[in-house]
C-alpha cells in the first residue's frame, strides 16, 4: 500500500487537503543529461544551465553598469563649483557652448592640453572677464556678479588673446549686438577660442564670416556665408582618424550574431519579409504576423529611431570630451559643426561604421535580455533605420542638385530629412536634432527650449539611456513572464505584451 507522501508525488502535504493535480513529468531526453527543448529537439541540460547563468550574470552586470552610468552623470550634474566666475558662461559671452574643444575658456583644464574637466583656476581670458566686471561694477555700481551680465557690449571689442581678432569676431558676434536671451549672435559657426592664440581667425577669414556693414547685418549675405560653411570641403578631413576603431569589431560581431540567431530560430526574416523559417513553435500560417501588426512595428521603429537620432545627437553635441568613450564620440559630433562635410568625404563604409558602437551595445543588451517576437522585429528595423539615419545625414550635406532623384523624392514625401530641415540645426545648434526625418523634433525642441536646455548634457544622457532601457525591459521575455505571474487578470497593455505567449508556442 502506497503512503500519502508517495501518492502526492513524493512531497509532504497538510492533512485533509486533496492532492493537487501535477503536470506529467517531462519526457526523457534521448541521452543522459539531455532535456526536451521547446521545438521538440534536445539541448544539453548542463549547456542550457550554464548559458542561463551566464545570461543572468551579464544581465546583472548590464543593470549595474546602467545604474553606475546614471549615478555618475547625476553626480557630475550636482558637483559643487568653486570658481569665481560661473561654470556656464552662456549669460556672459555668446556661443561658449559651441566652442569646439573647450567649452569654458575662462578656466584652465585640470590636465593642461588634454580633454580634461575645467579646474577652478582662472585662465587669462577669465581674468580679463573678471577685470572688466570689476571695472563695470565700480563705474555703474552693483556687485561683480551683476556686472558680468552687462560687460559684453564693451568686452566684445577687446582682444583678450591678442591674436588680431576681437572677442566678438571669435565668438560669432562681430557687430557686438548680442544680448543674452534677446538678440542672438550673428553666427554659431566657425567659433574660435578668444582666450587662445592657437585658435584664431585670420583677417581674411573674419571678413568672410562677418557682415560687410554692421548697419544691417544678416539677410542674403549671411545666408550665403552660412551655405558656404555648410557645404565647404576641407582637404584635411580625408585624413581624419577613428578613435573607436578598436570597439567596432566586437560591436559588429555582436550585431551579426544576434541578427543571425534571430533569423535562424526566431523567424525574423519570415516575420519581416515573409521568407525563411518561421519562429520556433509558430509552425502554422495563421500564427504569422498580420499586415496590421507589421505596419505598427514598422511605424513604431521609424518613430523610435527618429527619436533616438535626435536624443543621441543632442546629447553628444554637448557632452564633454573628457568623458570616457562618450567624449570620443562627442568630439566627432562637435567637430561636425566646424567641418560639416567631414562626414561626407570619409569612405561610406567608415561612415556607416560610426553607428556600430551604439548598435553593438543595443545588440549586447538584446542578447542578455532576450526579446519577444514583435520586439525582435522592432529592434531589427531600428538597426537598419539607424544606418539610414547616417546615410541621410551624409546626403543632406551634399548640394541638392547633386543628389539622387529617389532620395529627393523621399525627402519631398517627408519620409527622410530635407536639406532645409538640417540646415536649421546647423544655423542654431540648439534645435532640430533628429537626422532621420525630424518627425519627433517638435517634441525634443519643445523640451529643450522650455524645460531642459541642451547644455544639461548629464540629464540628456540619462534620458538617452532610459530611452533604450525602457523598451528593452518591456520587450523582454522576463518582463512578460513577471506580468503573467503577478496577475491572472492583465491590463490591455499587459494583454498585448502577453499575447505572444498565450499559445505558449512562440519563443
Ligand atoms: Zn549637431
Ligand atoms: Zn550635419
Amino acid at each position: 500500500m502506497r503512503s500519502e507522501r508517495e501518492a502526492s508525488g513524493g512531497r509532504g502535504r497538510s492533512r485533509g487537503r486533496p492532492p493537487r493535480a501535477r503536470a506529467p513529468p517531462p519526457r526523457a531526453g534521448r541521452w543522459r543529461g539531455m532535456a526536451p527543448a521547446a521545438g521538440g529537439g534536445c539541448e544539453p541540460v548542463a549547456l542550457h544551465g550554464s548559458l542561463g547563468r551566464a545570461r543572468a550574470a551579464a544581465r546583472m552586470a548590464g543593470l549595474g553598469a546602467l545604474l553606475c552610468a546614471v549615478g555618475a552623470l547625476q553626480w557630475d550634474a550636482r558637483r559643487q563649483w568653486h570658481g569665481v566666475l560661473p561654470k556656464d558662461l552662456s549669460t556672459v559671452v555668446p556661443n561658449t557652448a559651441h566652442l569646439f574643444g573647450t567649452r569654458n575658456p575662462a578656466y584652465r583644464l585640470s590636465v593642461p592640453g588634454q580633454a580634461s574637466p575645467p579646474s577652478d583656476v582662472l585662465a587669462p581670458f577669465g581674468e580679463a572677464i573678471l577685470t572688466e566686471a570689476l571695472r563695470v561694477s565700480q563705474q555703474e555700481g552693483g556687485t561683480v556678479q551683476d556686472a558680468l551680465g552687462r560687460i559684453w557690449a564693451n568686452f566684445c571689442h577687446g582682444d583678450a588673446d591678442g591674436d588680431g581678432a576681437t572677442n566678438g569676431e571669435e565668438l560669432g558676434d562681430p557687430c557686438c549686438t548680442w544680448v543674452p536671451g534677446v538678440v542672438p549672435p550673428y553666427r554659431v559657426w566657425n567659433i574660435t577660442n578668444p582666450g587662445s592664440r592657437k585658435s584664431m581667425l585670420t583677417r581674411e577669414q573674419v571678413d568672410e564670416l562677418s557682415p560687410s556693414s554692421c548697419e544691417a547685418p544678416g539677410g542674403r549675405e549671411r545666408e550665403e556665408q552660412f551655405a558656404a560653411q555648410y557645404y565647404m570641403r576641407h582637404e584635411s578631413d580625408h585624413l581624419s582618424g577613428d578613435g573607436l576603431r578598436w570597439m567596432k569589431y566586437p560591436c559588429f560581431a555582436a550585431v551579426a550574431a544576434l541578427l543571425a540567431e534571430w533569423a535562424r530560430t526566431g523567424g525574423l526574416l519570415h516575420d519581416l519579409l515573409g521568407v525563411g523559417p518561421r519562429a520556433r513553435g509558430a509552425a502554422r500560417p495563421e500564427e504569422d504576423l498580420g499586415r496590421l501588426e507589421r505596419a505598427v512595428i514598422c511605424a513604431a521603429a521609424y518613430v523610435w529611431t527618429d527619436g533616438v537620432a535626435g536624443l543621441t545627437h543632442l546629447s553628444f553635441d554637448f557632452a564633454p570630451r573628457w568623458y570616457p568613450i562618450v567624449g570620443t564620440v562627442a568630439t566627432g559630433f562637435q567637430f561636425h559643426h566646424v567641418h560639416p562635410t567631414a562626414w561626407v568625404v570619409v569612405p561610406l563604409p567608415v561612415m556607416l561604421s560610426h553607428s556600430l558602437p551604439l548598435l553593438g551595445l543595443l545588440a549586447s543588451a538584446c542578447t542578455v535580455v532576450p526579446q519577444r517576437r514583435r520586439f525582435r522585429a522592432f529592434w531589427s528595423l531600428t538597426m537598419v533605420l539607424c544606418l539610414v539615419t547616417v546615410l541621410t545625414h551624409r546626403w543632406v550635406h551634399t548640394p541638392p542638385d547633386q543628389q539622387y532623384a529617389w532620395f529627393r523624392l523621399l525627402q519631398n514625401m517627408g519620409l527622410l530629412m530635407s536639406h532645409e530641415h538640417h540646415m536649421l540645426h546647423h544655423d542654431s545648434l540648439v534645435t532640430q536634432f533628429s537626422n532621420l526625418s525630424g518627425v519627433t523634433d517638435c517634441i525634443l525642441d519643445y523640451i529643450a527650449t522650455r524645460w531642459l536646455p541642451p547644455t544639461h548634457y548629464q540629464q540628456w544622457l540619462t534620458i538617452t539611456l532610459l530611452y533604450f532601457a525602457v523598451p528593452i525591459t518591456l520587450g523582454s521575455d522576463a518582463f512578460a513572464e513577471a506580468v503573467r505571474r503577478r496577475s491572472g487578470r492583465v491590463s490591455v497593455a499587459g494583454g498585448w505584451l502577453l499575447s505572444e505567449d498565450h499559445s505558449a508556442k512562440v519563443v
